[in-house]
């Protein structure tokens, strides 16, 4: 359910970029979701079609872009996607360890229209 507030949190900043353009409409709003954010894409887009409803959002196509959770690998530094069950680095067999990648939840891009 926090996907509520953040879809309004998203709207609100995308609006401000199209007023201050001058834009009539969003056309897209390109989101970048890492699977450990704890956000749910198909939430948002849910919240987005109701909340953008009498927005400048209204319409706007939801792009999101996953990341898959990566580990660093403590032997060799290797940045590695984990298999089910394991944390071994693929190169070198040493024990990964959590990074940021795969925690991300930002908007890389908004499209806009003008008149
Ligand atoms: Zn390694």
């Amino acid at each position: 359910m926090h996907e509520f507030p953040i879809t309004q949190q998203i709207i609100k900043i995308a609006e401000k970029h199209a007023t201050e353009l001058c834009a009539s409409r969003i056309k897209s709003i390109k989101l970048v979701v890492g699977d450990y954010s704890g956000f749910i894409g198909d939430s948002i887009q849910m919240y987005f079609d109701v909340i953008s409803e009498g927005t400048l959002c209204e319409g706007a196509v939801i792009e999101i872009e996953h990341r898959k959770p990566k580990l660093r690998c403590t032997g060799c530094g290797e940045l590695f996607e984990r298999e089910l069950l394991s944390f071994s680095c693929p190169t070198c067999g040493e024990t990964g360890e959590p990074t940021e990648i795969g925690k991300e939840f930002y908007i890389d891009s908004i499209e806009i229209e003008k008149e």
